[in-house]
């Protein structure tokens, strides 16, 4: 299948891991927006959050519990983060793997929404 993600798991393109387990994938992202940007994935292909069957929710678990995991270990715990799941088109979903982006390392402003140039 021609999905980024899933050759990020396959190890096709190099990525820089945090941890991994047998479901799941934790990686810096490429273009970071926030001082500590890392992004969660399944190993297992869905393409967004539409496509979370129920017998998939143990993995919303998974991810949430290396979101916990990946926070303590890249010291943002405590000084807490944000976890987004971008879904389609207007959750700016670029990449159709399902991922969550974990952003920290700075205060990072209140949530406003529509952005300006898509207003
Ligand atoms: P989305 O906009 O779909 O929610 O997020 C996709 C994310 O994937 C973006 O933050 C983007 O920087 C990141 N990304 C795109 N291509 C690559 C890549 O090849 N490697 C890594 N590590 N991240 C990528
Ligand atoms: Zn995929």
């Amino acid at each position: 299948m021609d999905c980024l993600f899933c050759k990020i798991v396959n190890g096709d393109i190099p990525s820089k891991k945090v941890l991994e387990n047998d479901r799941v994938l934790v990686f810096h992202d490429i273009q970071p927006a926030a001082p500590v940007h890392v992004l969660i994935i399944p190993k297992k292909h869905m393409a967004s959050m539409n496509d979370v069957m129920p017998e998939d929710l143990g993995l919303i678990a998974d991810i949430h519990q290396a979101a916990q995991e990946a926070a303590k270990e890249l010291g943002i715990a405590d000084s807490g983060y944000r976890l987004i799941n971008n879904c389609g088109r207007d959750g700016e979903q670029t990449v159709h793997h399902l991922h969550y982006h974990l952003l920290g390392g700075a205060r990072l402003g209140a949530l406003t929404g529509i952005s300006s140039s898509h207003a």
